[in-house]
């Protein structure tokens, strides 16, 4: 730490990112990135006139982009928001609608930049215990008072809500932004896109880099209420109006435009997603039900999640590990392509074998 550093970052911890090692070539299941390629249309748009444009800013208010995702899921475009990746967006709904009093609410087990948004803006975090199955209790959430924010399916246990309990949060806090944050919808669960124009208190959250390939393109999006958007649009242009390059939103365009490649590869990864969780019931690990493109897992009781972690990462395969949290025996698996799975489920049937024989010497040992 530098001596000039604001005396108000003291205590500031930032996110800590799933790793991005460049020592060795990994099978990289950490980051919930996809295992595809963006869509070949993807490659065709960048085109060498798009480079040569790269002279000029981009368009500051992503209007193609808004055009694209106002056809493709029929919201007009004044309720719609561009940001550089959805988190980008998290940081300014955090920013533009909390402050000290108004606070943050979010489940105890959920995407951990929430607490670290808190934390930079001084924003009151109030943390909801979820239920003994990592579910979340909808009515938990009523009259509350502060806004809410929910991932759904929520990360990184994968589970998700259904439509009505999104709704009946929003409906019981007629006066709180209530933010549902949609980053892995596209894997299986409701989105609550059509409750937008029934309240106006509700914003989604959504983003390009999971479902559709495009993580290095920073891309992300959020439908809302006009009202909520204009203040949105206020607080980013009070911040920095060129946040996303021309080549990434000439990219999400693409992406956009090529629907089958997109459920194609959705298909894919949700069946390979339910390949991985019988293999993983088999082998005795504790699982929670995913409609994500990635798998929270427990390891039986005789190796420890750090453990198991250590041993993949040694045999070349990354899977995600929260140390020094409320989830530190979990370890969080995302979906690679089918071939990269059938090598993490037999290394991890090497580990397993290895780490029952040794508990086995062991408890002969002692007696
Ligand atoms: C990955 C993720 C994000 C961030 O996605 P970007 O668009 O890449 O910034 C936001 N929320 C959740 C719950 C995520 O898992």
């Amino acid at each position: 730490m530098s001596r000039f550093i604001s005396s108000k970052f003291d205590s500031l911890k930032p996110y800590e990112p799933g790793e991005q090692p460049t020592d060795k070539k990994y099978i990289k299941l950490n980051t919930n990135e996809s295992p595809f390629s963006p869509s070949p249309f993807v490659e065709k748009a960048i085109s060498d006139e798009e480079i040569r444009s790269l002279r000029l800013y981009p368009d500051p208010n992503a209007n193609c982009l808004k055009n694209s995702l106002s056809k493709h899921y029929g919201v007009k475009k004044e309720n719609i928001f561009i940001g550089n990746g959805s988190d980008e967006i998290l940081a300014l709904i955090f920013l533009a609608f909390c402050d000290e009093k108004t606070g943050m609410a979010f489940a105890n087990i959920t995407y951990s930049f929430y607490p670290v948004y808190c934390n930079l803006y001084n924003i009151k975090a109030k943390q909801i215990p979820v239920n003994s199955n990592f579910s979340i209790n909808p009515r938990d959430y009523f009259n509350c008072s502060n806004n809410i924010i929910i991932a759904n399916p929520n990360a990184p246990t994968g589970i998700a809500l259904n439509i009505d309990d999104i709704e009946s949060i929003i409906k019981n806090n007629k006066d709180r932004l209530v933010v549902v944050d949609e980053a892995y919808v596209d894997f299986g669960a409701k989105s609550c896109l059509p409750l937008i124009k029934k309240y106006d208190n509700l914003l989604i959250v959504r983003t390009f880099s999971k479902s559709r390939s495009l993580a290095g393109a920073r891309i992300g999006y959020a439908f809302g209420n006009e009202s909520l958007i204009c203040d949105l649009q206020k607080v980013k242009f009070s911040f920095n109006s060129y946040t996303n390059s021309r080549l990434s939103l000439v990219a999400a365009i693409a992406a956009l435009e090529d629907e089958d490649y997109f459920l194609k590869c959705r298909g894919v990864i949700i069946k390979t997603r339910e390949k991985t969780y019988k293999q993983l019931k088999k082998l005795n690990f504790t699982l929670l039900p995913s409609l994500t493109n990635f798998i929270f897992a427990k390891p039986p009781a005789f190796i420890s999640a750090s453990s198991y972690y250590n041993k993949l990462k040694q045999m070349g395969i990354l899977v995600r590990y929260f140390k020094n949290s409320n989830i530190d025996s979990w370890v969080r698996i995302t979906i690679g392509s089918s071939e990269e799975m059938d090598t993490f489920i037999e290394k991890t049937n090497l580990i397993i074998l290895e780490a029952q024989n040794e508990n086995c010497k062991n408890s002969t040992q002692n007696k």
